[in-house]
């Protein structure tokens, strides 16, 4: 069993709130949340950082994309509006190595980001 926590997840070996899940993406809500809304979205395969995907991960990257728009709608998110956020790199605040964006939602965001 790798030691990623979001492996683990999406192998069901640790508890996560579930919100969303295809045969290759999983959504599940942030344990530490930093608005009202804080969800995680993952590809299942592996892969530790935005700076590692490629042209053949087009396709995979996509469908996240549209998982995500189709999961801000059906959670209400669209109206007041939401913030996509995929921290690369430890200076950006990376701190768990399996590609992960933040959707949050529930609170005005400022610009720019801290
Ligand atoms: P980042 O700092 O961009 O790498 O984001 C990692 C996120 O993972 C943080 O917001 C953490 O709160 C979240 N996180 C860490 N462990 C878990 C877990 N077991 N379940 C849900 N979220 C987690």
């Amino acid at each position: 069993m790798s030691e990623c926590i979001f492996c683990k997840i999406i192998a069901r070996a640790i508890p996560a709130t579930i919100v969303r899940e295809t045969d290759d993406i999983l959504a599940f809500r942030d344990v530490n949340p930093q608005a009202p809304q804080h969800i995680l979205i993952v590809p299942k395969r592996h892969i530790e950082k935005l700076a590692d995907l490629d042209d053949s991960d087009a396709a995979l990257m996509g469908r996240m994309l549209i998982e995500i728009s189709k999961l801000a709608h059906e959670l209400d998110m669209e109206t007041q509006g939401y913030r996509l956020v995929l921290n690369n790199g430890s200076d950006a605040g990376q701190s768990v190595w399996h590609i992960h964006a933040h959707l949050m939602s529930g609170r005005p965001f400022r610009w720019p980001p801290g």
